[in-house]
């Protein structure tokens, strides 16, 4: 089965954000950028498929700036074969155009599985599998803590409010990861270093004529408001009076 997994490049997780003072984005100068965590687990879960014999070739794709070779170069550092940027100015690019462009490189590359993030954490949109999903008009099998390959299947197990359930997918179909999947290798020196000879691919949303022109305006861009400190009681009494006299909700 070929694998094809979308990472993206977004602002490390360990960055503390910081709101422009204009409110109209995060301030991104100096900041470091990483390959989203969900996508490392998406990563990750192929090559260990591909490792147990499940899987014969992984292909990485990017949408983002020339500087998204970056997050490639770790995927492939991690084991994936084959990398594809579809490259495209520094500017945020929505689900939805994400999404067609996945389908074109779909068509191009015939993968059996898409594995991608369950979401990407700079805009928590969590709508890009399952737009693809439906653009293909495969079985999609989202939130997946669990994925194993029997012949013509993806068998997923997913993380759904209240507990597990297990759905099994005909071929092709799209999976999405949740974080309980597996835990990602870090890349070994030498991996780094054999990475820098793997193909890597560049292509335009030209290419697969896709208009990235976005279809949302953000109005503005805040900081959640920031959490009065609390206090401790002595005693439940103290805690029960206080829920009564001053929270008002006993
Ligand atoms: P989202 O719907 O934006 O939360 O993203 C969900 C998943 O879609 C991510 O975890 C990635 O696997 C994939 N994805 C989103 N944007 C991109 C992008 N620009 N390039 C490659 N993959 C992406």
């Amino acid at each position: 089965m070929k694998i094809l997994v979308p990472v993206k490049r977004v602002v490390d997780f360990n960055v503390k954000i910081r709101v422009k003072p204009d409110g109209s984005g995060i301030d991104l100068a100096n900041v470091k950028m990483s390959m989203n965590p969900f996508d490392e687990i998406a990563v990750e879960e192929a090559v260990r498929l591909k490792e147990k014999g499940g899987a014969t070739e992984i292909v990485v794709v990017s949408i983002g700036p020339a500087k998204a070779q970056d997050v490639i170069r770790t995927a492939l550092a991690i084991g994936a074969d084959r990398g594809i940027l579809v490259e495209t100015p520094d500017v945020p690019v929505e689900p939805l155009a994400v999404a067609k462009i996945l389908k074109g490189v779909v068509e191009a590359e015939k993968p059996d599985i898409v594995i991608l993030g369950k979401q990407a954490i700079d805009d928590d949109c969590n709508q890009t599998g399952q737009m693809l999903a439906a653009l293909l008009g495969w079985p999609q099998g989202t939130f997946a803590s669990k994925l194993t390959l029997e012949s013509g299947a993806a068998v997923v197990t997913r993380e759904v409010d209240g507990g597990l359930e297990t759905v099994r997918l005909k071929v092709p179909a799209v999976v999405t990861t949740d974080l309980r999947l597996n835990e990602p290798r870090y890349p070994t020196l030498p991996n780094i270093m054999k990475a820098k000879k793997k193909p890597l691919d560049t292509k335009k949303p030209d290419d697969f004529g896709v208009d990235i022109a976005p279809r949302l305006k953000v109005l503005k861009i805040s900081e959640p408001a920031s959490r009065k400190a609390g206090v401790k009681v002595g005693s439940v009494a103290e805690l029960v009076q206080k829920l009564k006299a001053e929270a008002g909700v006993l």
